[in-house]
C-alpha cells in the first residue's frame, strides 16, 4: 500500500527562497494525482522532496505509512521521471532500462530479461539497441517511462512527462499514460503547469500557489466550484469570468442586471454587501433576443475556436454604483455566432453561478474528503 501524506511540509532553499509553506496533502494509494500550478510555485521542489531528491526543511513525508522524510531516495522505493528525461546517451535503450536494476545489484541476465520484459510492454522492443539520440521525443519519453518501470517502484513521481513533445503527440502521450497507469495501478504522482493536461489525465488535481496548495478536487470539482478566484482563472481552458457584484433586495447587481443569489450562497450573504460572481463562459447561452434572467450587453470580439466560438460582450454597469462597466465572455456553438457590434443576451445556466467574498467561494457545501475507497482500512494496513 503506498499511500502518500505530507505534514507541515516546507521547504525554504539556502538563498532564503520559501518553495514549499507547511503544506499539507494526502495522496491516496493506487491515486493519479496531479500537481498544477504556474511555473515558480513550487510543483517541482514538492516533487524532488516526496523523491528525497531535496531535504525538507521542516514538516514530514510518509509513503505507504513508513515515515520517510529523512531516508535517502534510494531507501523510498519511488521512481522519478525528470523532465528533460534524463537518459544516459551513451547506452543503449536496454542498458538505460536496466540501469536501475544494475544499481540494484541485479545480475546481468535477469536485468536484460527485465528490461527487454518492459520495453515490450511500452512498444520498444524494436528500439533496444538504439541510442537515445537515435529517437524521437515521443520514444525517449517511453524509455524514461520503462527506465521508471523497470523496477516496480511503489510510487512514480513525473515531472511535466509531456511538456518537451509537441502538440499532437503529447496527446497520443497523454493517452498512453493514462492507460498505462490505470493498469499498473501503481500511485502516481504528476506535475504539470497545464491545467488540460491535470483535468484529462488526473483522479485528482492539487492546485498549487506560491509553496501553497489552494484546491484539492476532483477534475470536475475543480472545474466546477472553484474553492477560490487563484483556481477558478487558472482552471479552465477559457478563464471564468470574474464580475464585481452587489446584494440589493436579496438579488444581485451584475453587469447591470439583477440575478437571483445562487442558493447554496443565499443564507450567507447581506444586503448592500460586495462580492464577485462567477459564471464559465461554457455556463453561458447566447441568445440574439431578450430573455428572461439575461445579462445584456454589446458584442466586441469573436474569436472562432472551431466548433464553436468565444464571444466578448462589453456590459453596462446598471444601478450598482460601485460595480464599473465589465465584461463578459460566453461560448457559443459553430453556426449561431453573433457579429460584433450586434446586441447580445447572456443567460447563466441554472445551478453553475458561484460567489466569491474576499477571493473565497461563498458556499454551504463542505469541502470534498478523499476518497474513501482508498484510504479506508486497506490503505492502513
Ligand atoms: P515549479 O516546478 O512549480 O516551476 P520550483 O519548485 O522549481 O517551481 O520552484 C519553486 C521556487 O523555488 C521558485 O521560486 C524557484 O526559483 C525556487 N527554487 C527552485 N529550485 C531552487 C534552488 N535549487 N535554489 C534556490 N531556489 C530554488
Ligand atoms: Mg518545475
Amino acid at each position: 500500500m503506498s499511500a502518500i501524506t505530507m505534514r507541515e511540509l516546507t521547504k525554504v532553499y539556502p538563498n532564503g527562497v520559501r518553495a514549499l509553506d507547511a503544506l499539507d496533502l494526502e495522496i491516496a494509494d493506487g491515486e493519479f494525482f496531479a500537481l498544477l500550478g504556474p511555473s515558480g510555485c513550487g510543483k517541482t521542489t514538492l516533487l524532488r522532496t516526496i523523491a528525497g531528491l531535496e531535504v525538507a526543511s521542516g514538516g514530514n513525508v510518509h509513503i505507504g505509512g513508513r515515515n520517510v522524510t529523512n531516508l535517502p531516495p534510494g531507501k523510498r522505493d519511488v521512481a522519478m521521471v525528470f523532465q528533460d528525461y534524463a537518459l544516459f546517451p551513451h547506452m543503449t535503450v536496454q542498458d538505460n532500462i536496466a540501469y536501475p536494476l544494475r544499481i540494484k545489484k541485479m545480475d546481468r541476465r535477469s536485468r536484460g530479461e527485465k528490461a527487454a520484459e518492459t520495453a515490450d510492454e511500452l512498444g520498444l522492443t524494436a528500439l533496444l539497441q538504439r541510442r537515445p539520440g537515435q529517437l524521437s521525443g515521443g520514444q525517449q519519453q517511453r524509455v524514461a517511462l520503462a527506465r521508471a518501470m523497470a523496477c516496480h517502484p511503489q510510487v512514480f513521481l513525473l515531472d511535466e512527462p509531456l511538456s518537451n513533445l509537441d502538440a499532437r503527440l503529447r496527446l497520443e502521450a497523454r493517452t498512453f499514460l493514462k492507460r498505462l497507469q490505470r493498469e499498473l495501478g501503481v500511485t502516481t504522482v504528476f506535475v504539470t503547469h497545464d491545467q488540460a493536461e491535470a483535468l484529462a489525465l488526473a483522479d485528482r488535481i492539487a492546485v498549487m500557489e506560491g509553496g501553497r496548495i489552494r484546491q484539492v478536487g476532483t477534475p470536475t470539482e475543480v472545474f466546477r466550484r472553484p474553492a477560490n478566484t487563484f483556481v477558478a482563472g487558472f482552471i479552465g481552458s477559457t478563464p471564468m469570468n470574474l464580475v464585481d457584484a452587489e446584494v440589493h433586495d436579496g438579488e444581485l447587481a451584475v453587469a447591470g442586471t439583477r440575478l437571483p443569489v445562487p442558493d447554496e450562497a443565499r443564507d450567507r450573504v447581506s444586503a448592500g454587501e460586495k462580492l464577485v460572481y462567477g459564471v464559465r463562459p461554457e455556463y453561458l447561452d447566447y441568445s440574439p433576443e431578450p430573455a428572461p434572467g439575461a445579462l445584456s450587453g454589446q458584442v466586441v470580439v469573436v474569436e472562432n475556436l472551431g466548433s464553436f466560438s468565444l464571444v466578448s460582450l462589453d456590459m453596462p454597469s446598471g444601478d450598482a454604483p460601485a460595480t464599473p462597466g465589465t465584461s463578459l465572455q460566453v461560448v457559443v456553438p459553430e453556426g449561431r455566432e453573433p457579429e460584433p457590434g450586434d446586441t447580445g443576451w447572456v443567460v447563466p445556466r441554472p445551478g453553475r453561478s458561484l460567489l466569491y467574498r474576499d477571493g473565497e467561494l461563498v458556499s454551504t457545501a463542505a469541502p470534498p474528503a478523499v476518497p474513501a475507497a482508498r484510504t479506508g482500512a486497506d490503505a492502513e494496513r
